[in-house]
């Protein structure tokens, strides 16, 4: 069902993993998707082509997150290639990991990860927001790891999904006179490229993630797409201000 027809998203790092997901799922629902990317753009390209060849519309949108004046270039990018339409649906995905645990992260990664991870998603709704038409939709990509510490050593990385929930919360109060809901989905593990490196290395590492969650698998994409599709769905009208669980269970 196209249910999104006549509807604008975009989704930031729409190109790959959980953001490719979510794209596709917009698309199928009708929704016409700027597809951001960083810096691969073959696989954004490859992702709108997907969406066209589902019968959807979309297209690709190249900006680098967590530099100077990152937010106003994607949105100057967003209204020359949009026609300058509005947008209905924003999607604050992309984002970042680390290796590094508390005792060996420095402060430039730090910095780095936060400004990817928290104030870019700020910065790029603050600028956006007199372009969301009211009764629209913000979804900001959270993670299991900022309400349990499951992975303690990625202690940094937590913390920058906290810093956006608590923006998802208040930004809830914010936007809800205009109509516009404001959620996160919190992903437990999800089978993407942030983490093929130690997940796909051993069966031992693929039956241990499984493990964790309450489904005895490791998540997909998709698994996260459905429940973002939902929030911004007119279904999801009545859900705002939350932090949804979409960890298969892995904080049961
Ligand atoms: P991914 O496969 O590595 O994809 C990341 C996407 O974000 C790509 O489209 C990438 O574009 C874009 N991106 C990354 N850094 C960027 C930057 N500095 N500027 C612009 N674009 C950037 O990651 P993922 O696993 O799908 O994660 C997506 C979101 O889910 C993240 O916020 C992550 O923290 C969260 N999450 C993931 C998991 C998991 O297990 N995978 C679990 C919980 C939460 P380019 O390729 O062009 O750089």
């Amino acid at each position: 069902m196209r249910t999104l027809k006549g509807k604008t998203a975009l989704v930031t790092g729409g190109s790959r993993g959980i953001g490719r997901g979510i794209a596709e799922r917009l698309g199928r629902d009708g929704a016409r998707v700027a597809v951001h990317y960083g810096r691969n753009e073959a696989a954004a390209k490859d992702t709108v082509a997907t969406i066209e060849a589902a019968g959807g519309s979309a297209f690709a949108l190249g900006q680098e997150l967590g530099v100077e004046g990152d937010a106003a270039a994607l949105w100057e990018q967003f209204d020359r290639l949009s026609g300058a339409d509005g947008l209905d649906i924003l999607v604050n995905n992309a984002g970042i990991g680390t290796a590094a645990g508390f005792a060996e992260i420095g402060e430039a990664e730090y910095d780095r990860l936060f400004a990817v991870n928290a104030k870019a998603p700020f910065f790029v709704t603050q600028l956006g927001v007199e372009r969301l038409r009211d009764g629209g939709r913000v979804v900001n990509v959270s993670s299991g790891l900022s309400k349990a510490a499951m992975m303690p050593e990625l202690i940094a990385y937590a913390m920058t999904k906290g810093a956006l929930d608590v923006f998802t919360r208040n930004l809830s109060k914010v936007l809800g006179p205009r109509g516009i809901t404001v959620n996160a989905v919190a992903p437990g593990i999800i089978d993407t490229d942030v983490n093929a490196q130690w997940l796909r290395a051993s069966e031992e590492a693929w039956a241990g993630a499984a493990a964790l969650s309450a489904l005895g698998r490791v998540g997909t994409p998709e698994d996260v797409a459905d429940v973002v599709a939902f929030l911004a769905s007119e279904d999801g009208r009545w859900v705002t201000g939350q932090w949804v669980d979409a960890t298969g269970g892995s904080r049961a």
